[in-house]
């Protein structure tokens, strides 16, 4: 049975609803009053359904999807401006229980070096990060009631804000760690962290079985009901994703739109954020041996349907994916980009190969942050290090008004220009600082409102001269 509102996930993301939105689908797929109509309605920037948007998924017309993709670049425009939020993830324990067949932390191997960083090495590991320029983090941690429970994850966040080093600050400290209970995300809402974010790697009940055989995570319905009690528990900016490569991404796709839906008709307000993560070579995984990778076409057209179809959701893009991916999919509706990632535990304080050996998975763009930041801003966009809507109380349902208003470009834009601003006085390099300001000088003549064109100028100015007590 299929229903958005019930609280069980086999009923939210029902099954049957999905075999049914694909068969239709595809029965569709030549009809092009309909889909030219689901075109028209996207163009209103308000969002389509799992059914529409799936539809346009299976649509191979190659003059339509110019126009899909074009508007999934005006979409992104038009809510996020050409703003690109930086972030980092920091890796603090490799520890699991679980037993995911594609992750390489999985209990049963045993070559990986597991590791799980000291509050000590969690400071080195932050002010390595802030030496390089990040403000904002995403936490990742395997799962392990013994190794990393809550009380770690808790300690880890505490002190990571209470990290001041020269300039730098971690601003914001998202979350990806395993589903857990109401109490545990009312922790975590109370230790102050931005969003919780948690893949649901499938919406394919019988393969999420399979591919998560043992431990905690083999329970579908408690990780799939997860984001119900973080909202519960008073998180409300929440981030999904699924793992491509492990299903049909045309189940996925309908699955993961199936969930935006569940949680904007059950809690007004749909999902902060969504990833697209690809699986990745790493110790112990063969992508190959996973027969449902999907090619860059396919990726960049799921990338352009989803910015079409949940135009307020933001869209994150990893290091997993290389340069040239990601400047494609950044035409296409990304908000989010990591920078000079690494996935190891304790990969950034430590210069030493053997840290390899506790990485999650591959990365495919080396590139240091001034280097992702300077392309950034060669592409045309601006790269931000903003968190103020988060630190201003502008979450959830507030952050969403905000932006269905359009209203977010004038806070955000001088926002992301003295966040670079910041970025660029203090840990760019000559050739980066150049491009940057003289872009800023550019983008500041564009804020619209003449009262806080005046203040950005006057900010930019005093950041200039060394100021940074801003509530960015
Ligand atoms: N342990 C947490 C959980 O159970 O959700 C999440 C943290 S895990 C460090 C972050 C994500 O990395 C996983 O949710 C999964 O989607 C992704 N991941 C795992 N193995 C991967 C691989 N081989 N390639 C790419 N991504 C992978």
């Amino acid at each position: 049975m299929y229903d958005v509102k019930s609280m069980k996930a086999e009923e939210f993301i029902s099954h049957d609803e999905i075999l049914e939105t694909l068969k239709w689908a595809d029965e569709n797929k030549d009809n092009y009053p309909l889909i030219d109509s689901i075109i028209e309605k996207a163009e209103k920037m308000k969002g389509l359904s799992h059914r529409e948007a799936s539809l346009l998924l299976a649509l191979d017309d190659k003059e339509r999807l110019e126009r899909i993709y074009a508007l999934a670049k005006k979409i992104k425009l038009e809510f996020y401006g050409n703003r690109i939020v930086m972030f980092a993830p920091l890796y603090l324990s490799n520890y699991c229980v679980n037993g995911c067949v594609y992750c390489p932390y999985h209990a049963k191997n045993k070559h990986i070096a597991r590791k799980k960083l000291t509050q000590d090495e969690i400071i080195r590991e932050v002010t390595a990060l802030e030496d390089m320029g990040h403000k904002r983090l995403a936490l990742e941690t395997g799962e392990d009631p013994i190794n990393s429970p809550i009380g770690y994850v808790l300690e880890s966040i505490k002190t990571i804000y209470s990290i001041k080093h020269k300039n730098g600050a971690v601003r914001r400290v998202n979350v990806n760690i395993a589903a857990t209970t109401v109490d545990n995300y009312r922790k975590l809402k109370e230790a102050g962290i931005g969003t919780y974010i948690l893949f649901q790697e499938t919406y394919h009940k019988e393969s999420y079985e399979k591919l998560h055989p043992t431990g905690p995570k083999h329970n579908y319905a408690y990780h799939t009901e997860a984001m119900d009690r973080a909202m519960e528990g008073g998180i409300d900016d929440v981030g999904l994703g699924v793992l491509f490569g492990l299903e049909l991404y045309r189940y996925e796709f309908a699955g993961l739109l199936m969930h935006a839906e569940h949680l904007e008709a059950i809690h007004g307000v749909g999902p902060h954020t969504i990833s697209v993560p690809r699986i990745k070579r790493a110790d112990d995984i063969n992508p190959d041996d996973f027969d449902n990778g999907i090619d860059d076409e396919t990726f960049l057209k799921l990338i352009a349907l989803i910015r079409i179809s949940v135009p307020y959701t933001g869209m994150i893009i990893s290091t997993r994916e290389s340069k040239n991916v990601r400047g494609r999919a950044l035409e296409l509706g990304i908000s989010q980009i990591s920078g000079a990632s690494k996935t190891s535990v304790g990969g950034y304080a430590e210069e030493d190969d053997d840290e390899e050996n506790s990485a999650q998975f591959d990365v495919s763009d080396n590139r240091s942050l001034d280097e992702v930041v300077r392309w950034l801003m060669e592409l045309g966009h601006i790269p931000s290090f903003c968190t103020a809507c988060y630190r201003e109380g502008r979450t959830g349902d507030r952050f969403m008004s905000l932006c269905k208003s359009g209203q977010i470009q004038n806070c955000c834009h001088p926002n992301a220009l003295m966040t670079l601003k910041e970025y660029l006085m203090d840990y760019a390099s000559d050739e980066t600082k150049k491009i940057g300001f003289a872009l800023i000088d550019r983008e500041v003549e564009n804020i619209p409102n003449e009262k806080a064109r005046e203040v950005a100028k006057d900010r930019l100015k005093r950041i200039e001269m060394g100021e940074r007590d801003f509530r960015f």
